[in-house]
């Protein structure tokens, strides 16, 4: 049993106290001098300490940390053509390991307690996740429109059987690519293997015009719509992106319940556009925050990405202060937690133990005041000093 001391933040209430953890759970929320009666073991942070629920990175690509700055400057579809394809082509096995685990080390140690994952050779990340403590919701992804060979949906099948109940920190998601690049049938098939063991769906969703255009070209409807026909519209469907959807398609992934995971910093480096966030909060869609892949963003940062989201909102909107901090910081804990159907999020007695202490000794916490505004316009990656999933030490700040 140990505790994590400090103010206490989450998406309902700011507190002074400390977090008794036991198992993986949040034993108990107390104050200082209530901690001194419980015994625990160790006790870490205190004044000028935060603590907050662990980040939930809704949408990443860790492995692809591998590509990261590469073709920076070159327009997209060049990009994906001349440095992303050719390089995905010539993955192994151990390349895959290597810079899954780079990629897992940086989300880690930036904040983030729980990663939802969208790649190829998923056993490999599964097994690197696992290794390194962090809770992992990983999916094989799958295509049958496009020809490649990594993305076979055999392969999918097998890593989601192999994994699903096998483990405290890894998950196994269904991953169909995207709305383009897979077939109905395929998509049909997933839609009744999730309805029948409650597995996640994570696709990308209208992330680009042409998504758009040859999903109405084959099937004579919208991204939405088709997901609708092929019963894959429900709670447990996490779509990323949707920057090019129309406002019918978020009103129809709000009513099935489903997530809409917002990556604004690679929407508006890849397609110079995103979501209008504010109309996305109106309609009470669930909204998650994803940093996606290092190549394009940079770093796997979720509070760069909370506080991208807060400024690209302000532009797509035309309106300052277009979505308050604090509900910036509910996408990233609770809104994650709810995309994932995790009991996390809130710092709250039998919820699981997977929390960040952040250092707030920093020039860039003062005054102090406003809590969330701090976390999101102010905190860092860096300012992590401990990472606890599943009630255990994930990672440690030594310098
Ligand atoms: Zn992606």
């Amino acid at each position: 049993m140990f505790a994590l001391m400090g103010k206490l933040v989450d998406y309902q209430s700011v507190r002074e106290g400390a977090v008794i953890i036991e198992g993986n759970t949040i034993r108990a929320v107390v104050t200082a001098e209530e901690l001194r009666e419980w015994g625990v073991d160790e006790v870490y942070g205190g004044d000028g300490y935060i603590v907050i629920p662990g980040l939930i990175n809704a949408h990443t690509h860790v492995a692809m940390a591998k590509f990261r700055g590469l073709g920076e400057d070159l327009p997209t579809e060049e990009w994906l053509e001349k440095i992303i394809w050719p390089m995905e082509s010539e993955w192994t096995r151990r390349e895959i390991r290597e810079w899954a685990e780079i990629g897992i080390r940086e989300a880690l140690m930036n904040g983030s307690t729980t990663i939802n994952d969208h790649y190829f050779f998923a056993d490999e990340i599964a097994k690197v996740a696992e290794r390194l403590g962090v809770r992992a919701f990983i999916g094989q992804t799958v295509m049958d429109e496009v020809d490649f060979p990594l993305a076979d949906p055999g392969d999918g099948r097998r890593f989601f059987r192999q994994w699903w109940g096998r483990s405290d920190l890894v998950t196994p998601t269904l991953a169909p690519h995207a709305t383009n690049t897979v077939s109905l049938e395929l998509m049909e098939e997933i839609a009744e293997l999730s309805a029948e063991t409650g597995a996640r769906v994570h696709i990308h969703l209208a992330q680009s015009r042409a998504e758009v255009e040859e999903v109405r070209k084959r099937h004579g409807v919208s991204p939405v719509d088709l997901l609708g026909e092929a019963g894959l519209l429900n709670e447990r469907l996490i779509g990323v992106h949707g920057i090019y959807l129309e406002n019918s398609g978020f009103r129809k992934l709000a009513g099935a319940g489903s997530t809409l995971v917002h990556c604004p910093t690679s929407n508006v480096k890849l397609e110079a556009r995103t979501v209008n966030l504010p109309k996305l909060l109106e309609i009470n869609l669930n909204v998650a925050l994803g940093n996606d892949s290092p190549n394009p963003v940079g770093i796997l940062d979720p509070f760069i990405e909370m506080r991208t989201a807060g400024i690209a909102a302000n532009l797509t909107s035309g309106r300052a202060h277009a979505v308050p901090a604090r509900e910036l910081f509910g996408m990233a804990t609770v809104g994650g937690a709810r995309a994932l159907g995790l009991k996390a999020g809130l710092i709250e007695p039998g919820y699981l133990a997977d929390l960040v202490l952040i250092n707030a000794k920093k020039p860039w916490f003062k005054p102090g005041e406003n809590v969330y505004s701090l976390l999101v316009y102010s905190a860092r990656g860096s300012d992590v000093e401990m990472v606890v999933v599943n009630g255990a030490i994930a990672h440690r700040k030594i310098f």
